[in-house]
């Protein structure tokens, strides 16, 4: 292929911007890739700096994905970075991959809504009275939005300490207590085993939906790679295919509390929420007795916790690790663009029907990695609002290498 020449170089692109929502990884690679089709984006980000949800998340989170297949189009991760990157590095890069595309962002604005505009395009309302407008808007405001907490009875009353996994950070204010953490997804997990490593007296796991455990990578191999070889195959030999890599990687923790899922990853996957939990510590901290799997949180009373198989429990804290909401409803609910769970009818380069220039991305949580996902995104994205169609970006831009 030909190379491109000074397209990069000749400044910001000038004229009406189109506008992204959301200055996390999704957002800023969609400005990147508009920019490199020369077209004006300006991403409209909430926080005071981008890449804001990397810094808030907790300190020991290194990506289950690999430094290769976790880049952002035109930059790659840095090489000392390690295979798995590191909480940090990871904002770290975001801010560098702003400076690097010469990105326009405003910072400290929120959108509020999205309305159709008359006579084509669309309105954003925004922080200060704003009113944007834009032939096109990109939503990006994340996948993990606003933590879920879910609605236990009697958890107004409860009166013990009860916070979401979001407000996690580290060990420390958690020393030679007793927790309960609740959920098994990979947040879950990874704060149990930090916990339990990390000086807590006793750590329990509230699991409701046993999860599919899988080796981060074994023999070199990261599970990415096998979650990329198998997003396109049929759901059951898909399903097949990870059971038997499960059974030979992972050992059977029945006798611990955590018994193998019945239902096939892939199949969860799509029906709902669900993501298989990467082996950071868990398995061998459930095998030494460290982290006790327990049954599901079912309510609160005052100073207790009452599980579903009728066990009560007084932790001195509960870390609820029980998930997010998308919280698009707000935004763009009233357009007819979300389905019934408020997940965004169309994905990447599609735009619904009823709403033309109206993009979404990192609303799914693909098996082969959402980072990966969402630079793929970002070239489709900006090919179908140049060109009008659907379709891949340029090869080299898709790749993550550098201009
Ligand atoms: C703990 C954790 C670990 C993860 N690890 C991995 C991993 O290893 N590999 C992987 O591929 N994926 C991982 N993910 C999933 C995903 O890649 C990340 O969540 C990633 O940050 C998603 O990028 P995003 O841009 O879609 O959303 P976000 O990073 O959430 O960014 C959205 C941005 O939009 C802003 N915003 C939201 N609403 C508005 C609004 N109305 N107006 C203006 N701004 C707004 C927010 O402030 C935020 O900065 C992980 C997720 C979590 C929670």
């Amino acid at each position: 292929m030909a190379p491109r020449t000074d397209r990069h170089h000749a400044g910001p692109p000038l004229g009406p911007p189109l506008f992204v929502i959301g200055g996390g990884p999704g957002g800023l690679a969609v400005a990147a890739a508009l920019r490199e089709r020369g077209v004006r984006a300006v991403v409209l980000e909430k926080a005071s700096v981008v890449g804001a949800s990397w810094r808030g998340r907790y300190e020991r989170l290194r990506l289950h994905t690999t430094r290769r297949l976790s880049a952002l189009p035109g930059l790659p991760l840095p090489r000392q970075f390690g295979r798995w990157v590191a909480r940090d590095d990871m904002a770290r890069y975001l801010e560098k991959y702003a400076d690097v595309h010469d990105l326009e962002i405003v910072t400290g604005v929120e959108v509020f809504r999205v309305e159709a505009a008359e006579g084509g395009g669309w309105v954003l309302h925004a922080t200060g009275g704003r009113r944007l407008t834009s032939t096109a808007v990109v939503v990006a405001t994340g996948h993990h939005h606003t933590p879920l907490l879910p609605d236990w009875p009697g958890l107004a009353g409860y009166g013990g300490e009860v916070v979401h996994a979001a407000a996690y950070r580290s060990p420390a204010p958690y020393t030679g207590k007793d927790v309960l953490v609740v959920g098994a997804g990979n947040s879950g997990a990874e704060i149990a085993v930090d916990l339990a490593e990390g000086g807590a007296a006793r750590v329990r796991l509230a699991v409701r939906t046993v999860p599919h455990l899988v080796r981060r990578s074994v023999a070199g191999w990261p599970a990415q790679y096998t979650g990329v070889l198998v997003r396109r195959l049929p759901v059951w030999l898909a399903d097949r295919v990870l059971r038997l890599l499960c059974r030979l990687t992972v050992p059977d923790l029945s006798a611990h509390g955590l018994p193998r899922p019945t239902t096939g990853l892939v199949a969860r996957l799509r029906g709902a929420d669900a993501f298989p939990v990467y082996d950071t510590g868990l398995v061998d901290a459930v095998r030494r007795g460290l982290v006790e799997p327990v049954a599901a949180v079912e309510s609160f009373e005052q100073g207790k916790v009452v599980l579903a198989d009728g066990t009560v429990l007084a932790p001195d804290a509960v870390i609820a690790a029980t998930g997010y909401r998308r919280a698009l409803e707000d935004l763009v609910g009233h357009l007819g663009v979300l389905d019934a769970h408020g997940r965004p009818l169309t994905h990447g380069a599609r735009t619904p029907a009823q709403a033309p220039g109206l993009y979404f991305t990192g609303f799914t949580q693909p098996v082969s990695g959402t980072l990966r996902e969402l630079a793929r995104d970002a070239a489709r994205i900006a090919r179908a609002v140049t060109t009008g169609r659907p379709g891949r970006g340029s090869r080299r831009w898709r790749a993550g290498r550098r201009r």
